[in-house]
């Protein structure tokens, strides 16, 4: 239950209310108003609406993606200026209601283990802009952002570099049920070989995250079999057993999905 909705105008009217104790930021709320805080089942004392306060641009900039964090799924799954890798990612989102209202800041707010953007912008290499109260804007990789979360995230920065490959994909067992895996990877081929490779995934923790010893699998090496990939990287994933599948089935969705989306990325520009 929300106690106290509060609309500011501003950023800073914002900050002031979010300053309050148990305020939170509220963006389209598909995830804030299932009345879970941090994992915890809880009533929400304050709900800040941030809506319209932030940007939803989706813009080239020199040899970079701006990506507002006011921008929705949908909106981002519809930007000629994103690239394919995460216009999909947007897109698994599978309820276009959800994605009308769902956005890119919620969720990485979310930070939810089978986040649907955060596999694929760990594995582009994302920078996040985030600003505190009585501050200004400071910029971030993202993965150190999502490991200890402050402030309000206002924009990301993915660099587009000429002749990364990337891709993104989700698991799940029909196309509308809860994923159990998510992946993003991105890398360069130099001759036949492999390189700056980053691969991250989701529904193997608590949230999604990059995975270094994938990476150092297949790094310097030509690109094997699908076969080859799944047996290698299976045993590097872990993960529980509950009602979206036992540990055993994920594990091998999951390396299966690293495998995919190895042989089918697409350069991105
Ligand atoms: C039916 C349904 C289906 C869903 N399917 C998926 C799915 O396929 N994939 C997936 O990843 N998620 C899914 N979700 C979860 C949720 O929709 C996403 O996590 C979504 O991106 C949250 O965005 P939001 O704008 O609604 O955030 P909110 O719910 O408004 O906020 C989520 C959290 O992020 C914080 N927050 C919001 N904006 C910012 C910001 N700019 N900076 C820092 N913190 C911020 C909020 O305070 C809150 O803690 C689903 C939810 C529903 C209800």
């Amino acid at each position: 239950m929300v106690k106290d909705y509060v609309k500011p105008r501003s950023l800073d009217e914002a900050f002031e209310a979010l300053a309050m104790p148990g305020s939170i930021a509220l963006a389209g709320g598909t995830f804030a108003l299932i009345g879970e805080v941090h994992g915890t089942k809880a009533d929400i004392e304050r709900a800040v609406d941030i809506g319209g306060l932030l940007s939803e641009a989706v813009e080239r900039r020199g040899s970079e993606l701006y990506v507002g964090a006011g921008c929705s799924f949908q909106a981002l799954a519809e930007a000629p200026a994103a690239p394919a890798c995460l216009r999909a990612a947007a897109l698994t989102m599978a309820n276009r209601n959800t994605r009308n209202r769902a956005t890119v800041g919620g969720n990485l707010g979310a930070n939810k283990s089978c986040a649907s953007l955060v596999p694929i912008l760990l594995a582009l290499g994302a920078q996040a802009e985030y600003k505190l109260r009585d501050s200004g804007p400071r910029h971030i990789a993202l993965e150190q952002w999502l490991a200890a979360p402050q402030g309000l995230v206002l924009s990301l920065s993915i660099p587009i570099v000429s002749g990364t490959r990337a891709a993104s994909g989700r698991a799940s067992r029909t196309s509308c049920d809860l994923a159990t895996a998510t992946v993003g990877l991105a890398f360069r081929l130099e001759g036949n070989a492999v390189r700056d490779l980053r691969v991250a995934l989701g529904g193997f923790g608590p949230h999604a995250m990059l995975f270094p010893a994938i990476t150092a699998l297949f790094e310097g090496k030509s690109l094997p079999p699908k076969a080859d990939i799944e047996k290698a990287v299976e045993p590097l994933l872990s993960a529980l057993s509950d009602k979206r599948g036992g540990a055993d089935y994920k594990k091998r969705r999951g390396a299966v999905l690293v495998a995919d989306a190895l042989h089918a990325a697409e350069v991105l520009a």
